[in-house]
């Protein structure tokens, strides 16, 4: 427990890629806050509005009308100012100077590190929430924006597999996600796709993704979806069309979805997580519980020290590739 009794004024942003469900989770902070009389204070453009003391003070009416809308209304950046000790001081000071006595920061894994080290270095209390379409910090089975970016892909792929069907082709579709699974096996998973190739594959398996492309054929399908995780490398589908068409004859279109996934009007999911995060978020830096981040485990949303949450989690549930695997047949 720390000390709790100091907190009249909470800051808040947004930091990393932006993902669906950031304006709830705003909404929920603010509103929590001035419920419980403290004033909130958004900061702009993530850590980089910190270090230029790009400040703004929220009330009831500033986040009204936006739990529905993607994006961030405080907006977001990456800020390589804030890797360096100096920058971190520099934070410091202006948040000081303002009378903002804690912070609350929404964002990913590197979001969360640069909270950490913040805490650690200044005594700052914060809270991380995570949000990112990725769904991939250790210490939580949910972040904020993923069932969103899936559920743009899904039904991006649905239409796709209109046209495959009508014209018998083949298509790769390529999500988002960089080195997480998530994004790739719940699509693959969720449109039915013949084929889902992984990021963390160093070799691609070609002559499987070719056998599951025949065999579909000679049972009589039209068509065939492979979705391509982004991976260790954006447009890698492209690689994969090429090879499939040297080695085994397979012609292919490939569609890469990129950014439509990632903004649009968040799903309920999103925001009902983001909401109950938001409100935890404020209770936690009331109740003296800090560093900490709201996560989701076991289903349901709490909180856990932020050291739990400061690395990747690129291994996504393999019991979900199998099951991938299995109803691609
Ligand atoms: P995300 O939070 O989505 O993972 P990034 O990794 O780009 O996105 O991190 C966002 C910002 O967080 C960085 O631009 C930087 O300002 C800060 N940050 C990331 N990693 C660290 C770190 N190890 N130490 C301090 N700040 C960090």
């Amino acid at each position: 427990m720390a000390d709790k009794s100091k907190i009249k004024t909470v800051g808040l942003l947004c930091s990393g890629g932006d993902s669906s469900g950031m304006n709830s989770a705003i909404r929920a902070i603010v509103r929590t806050g001035i419920i419980n009389n403290l004033k909130m204070v958004g900061i702009k453009k993530g850590y980089a509005g910190l270090l230029k003391s790009k400040f703004v003070d929220m009330d009831v009416s500033s986040v009204g009308n936006i739990i529905q809308r993607g994006g961030t209304i405080l907006q977001t950046s990456r800020c390589p100012e804030f890797l360096k000790p100096e920058g971190r001081k520099l934070a410091f000071d202006n948040l000081k100077k303002n009378n903002i006595d804690a912070l609350i920061v929404i964002g990913g894994d590197g979001s969360f590190n640069g909270a950490n080290l913040f805490n650690l270095e200044t005594g700052m209390p914060v809270v991380g929430i995570p949000g990112t379409i990725d769904n991939d910090i250790s210490g939580t089975e949910y972040t904020i924006g993923f069932d969103t970016a899936v559920s743009n892909a899904v039904e991006a792929v649905d239409k796709i597999r209109d046209t495959a069907s009508s014209h018998e082709r083949t298509f790769i579709v390529e999500v988002m996600g960089r080195s997480s699974q998530a994004i790739a096996i719940h699509v693959g998973v969720c449109t039915g796709a013949e084929n889902v190739i992984f990021p963390t594959e160093t070799k691609i398996p070609y002559q499987e993704i070719a056998d599951n492309i025949q065999r579909g054929i000679k049972r009589g399908k039209n068509s065939s979806i492979l979705i391509a995780a982004e991976g260790y490398k954006s447009g890698i589908s492209y690689d994969i069309q090429t090879t499939l068409k040297e080695m085994f004859h397979i012609d292919s279109h490939v569609c890469i979805l990129g950014h439509l996934q990632r903004g649009g009007s968040p799903t309920p999911k999103d925001r009902f997580v983001a909401s109950e995060m938001g409100y935890l978020a404020v209770k936690a830096l009331m109740n003296g519980e800090f560093p900490t981040a709201t996560v989701v485990l076991n289903g349901k949303v709490q909180l856990t020290p932020l050291k739990n949450c400061l690395t990747k989690s690129n291994e996504y549930r393999p019991d979900l590739i199998e099951l991938a695997k299995a109803l691609s047949i």
